[in-house]
């Protein structure tokens, strides 16, 4: 045993001493909470269900509410707590007023166990008491999720107030240990960041530090005067970067540059906190002015992990525990080392990670009164109790505010609480031996049979191993670029020159293999700024549609004899060059079709996505399969490729339905003509170039870029195109429909069409909902690419009960949004298409002018390009025009309703039927919706927007299309013609006592 191990047992021993001399359960508080966490940890289920029921319950106004939740939570719970529960809703149903306030006083007193005080003055309680116990304090201010500028600048002012207070409450106060008080003063305030600015976007740091900036001067500025101490908390992962950039900027600044009481967290879970350390520590050293690290292991370990597995993102934090505490351990030494330089706040309940501290920081000869130790407000009491009576410096985290907005808070600390990995369960609730919780983490870690660290540069291997498709999901999502990271930030701008470079480049269509030339070529212009080209395409007409149907047919015969296996490859290799070029493919779509950075790649990412999965489908159903065994025959199913397919593609998702609908055409071994907006024709050339280089033969794809009512309705009414697959709106839609019905002379096929159009799509807020994630999830579906999303949010349904709450936070959270050029990474609202859509919107904002009220529309949007601002309505009515009628743009009609059926019968009462979502907290609630609600896509506490492949098929019915599913199982039947073959296999009453499950292709015939 080394050393040091040695000094950190004998430290962790005496710890563990003071601890039992006052025996303490992992809870302070004992009875109603004592017992649900007890039965939290006993049983998975549970847990999950108290803690939704946790999370809901300080929005429920009336105690009927609180004890229908109640029922519908626990209803099905089999365990110790279901006597209570029992009871308790019998008991509920005599007297339901007294005990829906027993129950709310309750929970309360949990989340008492947590919060260290309604506001500033009731704080001041705690905060004497914790003196007498020689305890210090730093105060961080709970809040609701921060949605817009007026959230944010109240934050503010809350924590200017806050300073005060504190400042003149504790005027007499000294240091505790009063030995190098200077670097630690008595006031101390944690800062959430985020709580500063509602608009952050790890896109752009810049633009958030240049907003932030401002808000958080006075703050300092003030808390110097005052002589306290400012920290920045840290959050999650998007904002890391923001917070460290903001960090060394504003600290760096000539007004603060001296003044040494700063700190800033670093989150050990993650893979580079050490980079980040090393650079904070130069960064410190340049500036010459002592600061602080609080050192903690990281609160949304949950969070990241569902996050980066969604995106299929490389994750951040370690996957096993003890990799976290090993990094602690390291970053530990790492402060210690330079403690010239940076003062060490080790903020862990761990004993393990504390006693490190101890020892290493005696190795290297540190007093004890120049580091602390930090810990939370309402755990670990007798930790804090030990560490203080062997001299340590104690500083308790007490967080402040009511019992709403500190509902996430209080879960997170409940999750803390009950986590399997946690130290405290183990201490506490498991009784584990000091030996065990001693233990070097380097130890568990070979033991567990992981790798130690990873490295910023593993992250991609770690993750691989990690983060695999569970077994049942045949096909894992491409992943979407994570702009948080600068070199992603960096690609992104450099990838934008570059396109910009080349908006001379002229296109020409492509026929049968040839590059074709036409006399007239169409420029297709930026609608942020209308008068710069991007590039110009040869424009077809009649003749040149003529010639692709021939020679789509002619490539018909050899193609449609191509095994699949070679037309999935086709498909991979397609993906892969995607892959490849695909900052340059976003940045031609921000230019030509003004998509914000993310919607562009997540465009990207969907087009690579649908070639990957199609091939994957391709490969499931590409074989014949046997129908039945039945002794003496065989029959198998299989299918052929219908012949010439036709795709008319729109310019919202450009390359993405454009690539899914040619991707699947060609795969199931149809030939296609391939007719890309109007509005996105750059796009659709680039996409032919794509399939160019993957190697599609001459002939079995062809681009024809021209104006649909030219070309489009001649190859639709075409006798020789046996297939269209389109995308679009509902008039031309249903018009195509319409005409392939009819049979024309020669035509040898029954034409099929793939036909996907829009939506009017609602959204029901709840009574019960979470409207931190209502709102924000609502906003970004309605204005979100500006609303020209078939899936767009347009009709929002909000319940009387919140209808005032709901609105208020909505309106100003509507203000807050970003409008401009989307060449900014920031940008949440860009221009629409072109000059119609822009006229049309127009004309629907006059329309809802005369039929509802205004109640928002953003002002000071740019003045070149078609810039609509974002644009409310409320008393809407469910049979005015901007309530039925698709707009296609940053339209958003509010409707009020009285309850639950009224909702469902306003979200029901459209045309349409594509997507929708419910916010909701009551799962009676959520199943009636899921069962009830009529969309093609039903959402559920999510926007209501992006679908991913594979993940949501995506597609509806009424007026917004024929029931297919885009990114589904069984879109590639959409292009195929099912087939079966059977064979008596019976000779003189023999027959072979073996059929195979799957045969070769019965490839399509050769034509002589
Ligand atoms: C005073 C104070 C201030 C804090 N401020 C912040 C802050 O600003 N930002 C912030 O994010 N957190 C903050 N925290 C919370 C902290 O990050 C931890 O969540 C918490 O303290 C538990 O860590 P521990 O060392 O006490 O307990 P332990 O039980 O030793 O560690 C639990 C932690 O291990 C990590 N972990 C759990 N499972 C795994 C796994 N499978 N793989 C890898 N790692 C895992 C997680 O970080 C988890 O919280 C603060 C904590 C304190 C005490």
């Amino acid at each position: 045993m080394s050393s040091l191990q040695g000094e950190i047992e004998q430290r962790g021993t005496r710890i563990f001493e003071l601890v039992d001399r006052h025996p303490e359960s992992l809870f302070s508080k004992a009875g109603f909470y004592q017992r649900m966490m007890a039965l939290s940890m006993r049983d998975e289920h549970f847990k999950v269900q108290m803690f939704r029921f946790v999370d809901v319950l300080p929005s429920l106004r009336r105690s009927s509410d609180i004890l229908e939740h109640l029922e519908e939570y626990f209803a099905g719970i089999r365990n110790g707590f279901a006597p209570i529960i029992d009871t308790g809703v019998r008991l509920a149903r005599i007297v339901p007023w007294v005990s829906g306030r027993v129950l709310r006083w309750n929970v309360s007193g949990m989340a008492r166990q947590f919060i260290a005080g309604k506001n500033p003055d009731d704080v001041m309680k705690t905060l004497r008491k914790r003196r007498a116990q020689n305890i210090g304090f730093t105060v961080d201010l709970l809040g609701e999720a921060v949605l817009s500028e007026k959230e944010a600048d109240e934050y503010a002012a809350r924590c200017l107030d806050l300073l005060e207070g504190l400042a003149r409450e504790t005027r007499d106060w000294t240091d505790p240990l009063a030995k190098n008080s200077e670097l630690f003063p008595v006031v101390n305030l944690s800062v959430k960041i985020s709580a500063l600015y509602s608009q952050m976007n790890p896109a752009d740091p810049d633009e958030a530090i240049a907003h932030l900036a401002p808000k958080l001067r006075p703050i300092m500025r003030r808390a110097r005067e005052l002589g306290a101490f400012i920290n920045f908390d840290m959050e999650s992962y998007a904002h890391k970067n923001t917070t460290l950039e903001l960090f060394k900027t504003i600290f760096t600044e000539e007004e603060f540059k001296d003044w040494p009481h700063a700190g800033i967290v670093i989150q050990a879970y993650l893979r580079d906190a050490e980079a980040d350390l090393r650079d904070l520590i130069d960064w410190g050293r340049a500036r010459g002015t002592h600061f602080t690290v609080r050192l903690v292991k990281g609160a949304y370990w949950d969070y990241e992990t569902i996050k980066s597995r969604q995106n299929s993102w490389d994750c951040p934090v370690y996957f096993q525990k003890p990799e976290s505490d090993v990094n602690f351990e390291e970053l530990t030494r790492l402060l210690l080392e330079n403690e010239s330089i940076v003062t060490a706040a080790f903020g862990s309940h761990n004993v393990r990670s504390i006693a490190y501290a101890q020892a290493l920081a005696d190795e290297l000869g540190i007093d004890r009164s120049r580091f602390e130790f930090q810990l939370l407000y309402g755990m670990a009491g007798p930790i804090k109790r030990a560490l203080v009576e062997l001299g340590y410096r104690v500083r308790e985290y007490c967080p402040v505010g009511e019992l709403l907005p500190g509902m996430s808070y209080l879960v997170r600390r409940l999750l803390e609480n009950t986590s399997n990995e946690g130290f405290l369960r183990a201490k506490f609730s498991e009784n584990a031996s000091a030996e065990e919780l001693l233990r070097d983490p380097h130890e568990l870690i070979r033991r567990n049979g992981a790798k130690p660290e990873a490295t910023t540069g593993d992250r991609q291997h770690q993750n691989a191993a990690s983060l695999e498709a569970p077994s049942g999901d045949i096909y894992k999502n491409s992943s979407l670029v994570n702009f948080v990271y600068k070199d992603s930030q960096e690609k992104m701008r450099s990838a934008l020159r570059e396109v910009r470079d080349c908006f001379s480049e002229k296109h020409p269509l492509v026929i049968g293999g040839e590059k074709v030339w036409t006399d007239k070529l169409t420029p297709s212009v930026n609608p942020s700024a209308p008068k710069m080209v991007v590039g110009s395409v040869a424009e077809a007409g009649i003749p040149e549609a003529e010639r692709a149907v021939k020679a789509a047919r002619a490539a018909f015969e050899k193609w449609s004899r191509t095994p699949f296996e070679e037309r999935a490859q086709l498909l991979e290799r397609a993906a892969a060059i995607m892959e490849r070029r695909r900052y340059e493919l976003s940045a031609l779509e921000v230019f030509e079709v003004g998509k914000p950075w993310a919607e562009a790649d997540g465009d990207i990412r969907e087009a690579m996505d649908f070639c990957r999965f199609y091939a994957a489908q391709t490969r499931l159903i590409g074989q014949p399969r046997l129908t039945q065994h039945v002794p003496g025959e065989e029959s198998y199913q299989h299918y052929w490729p219908r012949g010439v397919a036709l795709v008319i593609a729109p310019w919202n998702f450009p390359i993405a339905i454009l690539c899914g609908m040619v991707s699947a055409a060609l795969v199931t071994g149809n030939t296609v003509i391939m007719k890309p907006s109007e509005q996105s024709i750059i796009c659709g050339a680039m996409l032919m170039q794509i399939f160019e280089e993957a190697g599609v033969p001459p002939g079995v794809l062809n681009f024809l870029s021209g104006r649909g009512s030219v070309i489009g309705a001649h190859l639709v009414d075409h006798k020789d195109v046996d297939l269209i697959a389109f995308t679009g709106s509902r008039e031309v839609g249903l018009r195509i429909w319409e005409s392939a019905g009819i049979t024309r002379p020669g035509q040898r096929e029954l034409k099929h069409v793939v036909c996907e159009m829009g939506g009017k799509n609602p959204v029901i807020i709840d009574s019960d909902a979470d409207l931190d994630e209502a709102i924000a999830d609502s906003i970004y579906s309605a204005f979100g690419y500006q609303g020209q999303k078939c899936s767009a949010l347009s009709r929002l349904i909000v319940l009387e009960e919140n209808y005032e709450r709901v609105m208020e936070r909505l309106l100003s959270a509507t203000a807050s949004l970003r409008i401009g050029n989307p060449e900014e990474p920031g940008m949440m609202v860009g221009p629409v298409i072109d000059e119609a859509a822009y006229k049309r919107i127009q004309e629907y904002i006059d329309i809802g002018k005369g039929e509802a009220t205004l109640a928002y529309q953003a002002k000071g949007v740019p003045p070149e390009g078609y810039f609509i601002p974002p644009t409310i309505f409320t008393d809407v009515k469910p049979d005015m025009r901007i309530a039925r009628e698709e707009i296609f743009g940053p339209v958003l009609s509010v409707l009020k309703v009285r309850d639950l059926d009224e909702a469902i019968d306003v979200a029901n009462g459209t045309d349409y039927a594509l997507t929708a979502g419910f916010f909701s907290r009551s799962p009676a609630n959520i199943d009636r919706a899921k069962a009830q609600i009529e969309a093609g896509n039903v959402y559920i506490n999510r926007s209501c927007t992006g679908a991913v492949v594979g993940r949501h098929p995506f597609g509806g019915f009424k007026m917004s299309g024929g029931g297919t599913k885009a990114g589904g199982a069984d879109y590639l039947l959409q292009f195929l013609l099912p087939r079966v073959v059977t064979e008596n296999v019976t000779r003189h009453g023999f027959a072979p006592e073996e059929t195979p499950q799957c045969r070769d292709e019965f490839l399509w015939p050769k034509r002589h």
